[in-house]
């Protein structure tokens, strides 16, 4: 399949996008993508001060010239990050009330609107955005056009994340940042010539995030293995089958070569087709993302900095990347079944587990929920184990031709110009190490941390990971 192929075929997988125009010199096109999917309505560009002169001032433009009607809403900020309030800003901006988005947007005591109160009646009249930007522009677009019953075009400008296609935004709401549910784009404009150019670390993030692929494609095969979370078939192959070749060249993403940005730009969009027709972010993450939400959620900074999603994303890859390394080194057909299910903790002792673990975290209640959802009994437990063991060999030469390990993930991530050691973001591998726990806990979703706290090996293969000779030797 080449890349139109796999296009069309992801468009016809996707649930929410219909048009995506990838090419060099393809942003041109962007009035005539507006007229078909909003016939008669009224656009707004919004970008911000990075954005604009880049690339908004020019699909602006290019409104102008095609005869629709069209303002801009320039975000006049050097940096901000997705925090509710530009939520609200944005939603301004759908309804023309301009002087309330900047009075929000300049606010330094926003009180914010709880998000249930900021849905609208649809109407005709509200303008269609024309998001110019990335990840964060992105998502405000998509919250506020659900909020108006819309949809909107996303003009790319970077390859450095996977969102642009996904349905949801992550926004911080109350000091937290969440995943708030909304549909992806209608149509999604990137034009190489512009992403090429983006700013070196940009790329290099959204050639981590895309990396992360790997290993949560390997922990989505271990849900399934055990019957937790089935692979979807659509969603596992237009993104799986050709992630290989969408990261088989990092010295080219480093130099923003074209072809090499076409290809990482194309694997992140798929990635968020694969979310869409999986309705689930199971296609694109799992522990690799987990320590990034971690990160997030306790304010992590690097020299006065937040950390892009990529950049924390690639520490987390890399760490799985280690962990697997060592998964494959036992002799799991040798498990002792009997002895693990008879040490198999009650739900009340994993609930009690995750209070004393989540104690000091932002969000104490968090991995008593999550592993009341996914605690298994120790019938289930004997049955996982029991499956485990008798097809070990097989399944783990199956886990070794999905995964890379930790040396060659790590010479990527260094070519790409990724981070590739946790200190190139600020975080010590003793840090790193004291997630673990947390990692495990924070999520419903069954991960390879899950399998191993079952088979009693959980300390064979955290532990090596940062002892002598192992990956992040403290
Ligand atoms: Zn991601």
């Amino acid at each position: 399949m080449d890349s139109k192929e796999r296009i069309a075929k992801a468009l016809s997988i996707s649930t929410d996008t219909k048009v995506f125009e990838m090419g060099q010199g393809v942003a041109e096109g962007t009035p005539d993508v507006f007229k078909k999917c909003f016939p008669g309505r009224k656009a707004v560009v919004l970008a911000d001060v990075h954005t604009w002169p880049v690339l908004g001032e020019r699909i602006y433009g290019l409104f102008q010239q095609a005869d629709i009607p069209v303002e801009k809403y320039v975000i006049d900020k050097e940096v901000f990050h997705a925090d509710w309030k530009y939520v609200e800003m944005t939603d301004c901006v759908v309804r023309g009330d301009y002087a309330q988005a900047k009075v929000i947007e300049d606010s330094a005591e926003h009180v914010e609107t709880e998000p249930e109160k900021c849905f609208r009646q649809p109407s005709e009249d509200y303008n269609i955005l024309i998001s110019v930007g990335s990840g964060v522009i992105n998502d405000l677009c998509k919250l506020s056009s659900y909020h108006h019953g819309q949809s909107y075009i996303s003009v790319a400008t970077a390859a450095s994340v996977d969102g642009y296609s996904s349905f949801g935004a992550s926004i911080t709401y109350g000091g937290a940042k969440q995943t708030f549910t909304c549909p992806a784009p209608v149509a999604i404009v990137a034009d190489i010539d512009v992403i090429a150019a983006a700013p070196k670390h940009m790329t290099a993030a959204g050639y981590a995030d895309l990396a992360a692929k790997i290993p949560a494609g390997a922990e989505w095969m271990i849900s399934d293995f055990v019957g937790t979370e089935p692979l979807h078939d659509d969603a596992w192959h237009i993104l799986q089958d050709y992630l290989d070749d969408f990261l088989a060249d990092p010295d080219g993403v480093a130099a923003g070569d074209p072809k090499a940005v076409a290809d990482l730009f194309e694997g992140l969009a798929l990635s968020g087709f694969a979310m869409q027709a999986a309705r689930s972010s199971r296609p694109a993450s799992c522990c690799d993302h987990l320590f990034s939400h971690i990160l997030d959620m306790t304010g992590h900074r690097y020299k006065g900095e937040l950390q892009s999603h990529g950049y924390q994303v690639a520490v987390g890859t890399l760490t799985m990347c280690a962990v697997f390394d060592e998964l494959f080194k036992l002799d799991l057909e040798n498990i002792d079944v009997d002895a693990c299910v008879a040490a198999w903790p009650t739900l009340e002792q994993e609930q009690q587990r995750a209070l004393e673990q989540f104690r000091d975290f932002p969000a104490p209640r968090l991995g008593y929920d999550e592993i009341t959802k996914k605690y298994a009994d120790a019938q289930t437990v004997r049955a996982e184990l029991t499956k485990l063991k008798a097809q070990w060999p097989e399944f783990k030469a199956r886990l070794q031709g999905q995964m890379y390990s930790f040396a060659t993930m790590q010479d990527l991530f260094r070519r790409a110009g990724a981070p590739y050691d946790p200190s190139h973001i600020g975080v010590t591998r003793q840090q790193l190490k004291d997630m673990f726990p947390i990692v495990q806990l924070m999520r419903f979703r069954y991960n390879v941390l899950d399998l191993a706290k079952r088979g009693g090996f959980y300390d064979a293969i955290v532990e090596p990971v940062f002892a002598e000779g192992g990956a992040w030797e403290i």
